[in-house]
């Protein structure tokens, strides 16, 4: 019998979906551990960082009962939401993203948690509105994304905690963005914790300007349980559960 093609009624066996329901439910337990620990009374949300993978795999995770992916490249995502669009799954961006992408990213993402300069934020602004014209489309959820670096942001990667209420005023007035808050990723060489720490003051500043936005996306792999200590609300977990993906492309 080919070892390609598993024998009818057995396609639940799959070895990949196997691996992915162990990986998922040991992170999973990481994550009831950590909400107890925090002394908090709900999960946050998971999304799985799909980049890399194929898009068989994201149809696995729906099958596990994943309903939120996170993708870094549009040119990536836009390919596999195309292929996957009877699943229901939520499409979240959380890459560098340039503004003449706004069109494309409008056509499937749920969120973008990558906003960290007002231009992108009208970019986006502009492409919902049409894709809602021609499509409907919910709002966008919009989270800024912050440096927490010591330099104050001074290089690639999120906003400086400074510019953060010029950015979430461009959002909060744009008609199809929702004002989500913010997202950051522990920078290297400091704590997790500590990072994660300063992110929840920001998080405090904003909801004291805009109340709605409640949102904290952090935590990954590696410093998850420092992130639900910190109150996130989402985490964006990719090799822990998915396995390793090539460092550079
Ligand atoms: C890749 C990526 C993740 C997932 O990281 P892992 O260490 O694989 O869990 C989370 N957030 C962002 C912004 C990423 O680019």
């Amino acid at each position: 019998m080919s070892e390609t093609l598993p024998a009818a009624g057995t396609a639940d066996v799959d070895p990949r979906t196997a691996e992915l329901r162990e990986r998922l439910a040991g992170v999973r337990q990481r994550i009831s551990a950590a909400t107890a620990a925090a002394g908090r009374s709900e999960e946050p949300q998971l999304i799985v960082v799909s980049k890399f993978h194929p898009a068989a795999d994201v149809v696995r995770l729906a099958a596990l009962g994943v309903t939120d992916v996170g993708e870094n490249r549009d040119q990536e995502a836009a390919a596999k939401s195309a292929e996957l669009t009877g699943l229901a799954m939520r499409w979240h961006f959380i890459g560098q993203l340039q503004s003449n992408k706004a069109k494309s990213v409008a056509k499937y993402a749920f969120s973008v948690q990558s906003i960290d300069r007002p231009q992108l934020a009208e970019a986006l602004a502009k492409a919902i509105a049409r894709e809602q014209e021609e499509s409907g489309r919910p709002d966008l959820d919009c989270y800024i994304q912050i440096s927490l670096e010591d330099d104050g942001g001074a290089h690639r990667g999120g906003a400086a905690p400074a510019d953060v209420e010029r950015l979430a005023e461009s959002i909060a007035i744009a008609s199809g963005l929702r004002l989500a808050g913010v997202m950051a990723v522990a920078p290297l060489g400091m704590p997790p914790g500590k990072a994660f720490e300063k992110l929840a003051v920001i998080s405090a500043d904003l909801r004291g300007l805009h109340p709605e936005a409640v949102g904290i996306s952090a935590g990954m792999s590696q410093d998850l349980e420092a992130a639900v200590q910190f109150g996130a609300t989402h985490l964006r977990i990719g090799s822990d559960i998915l396995g390793s993906r090539p460092r550079v492309r």
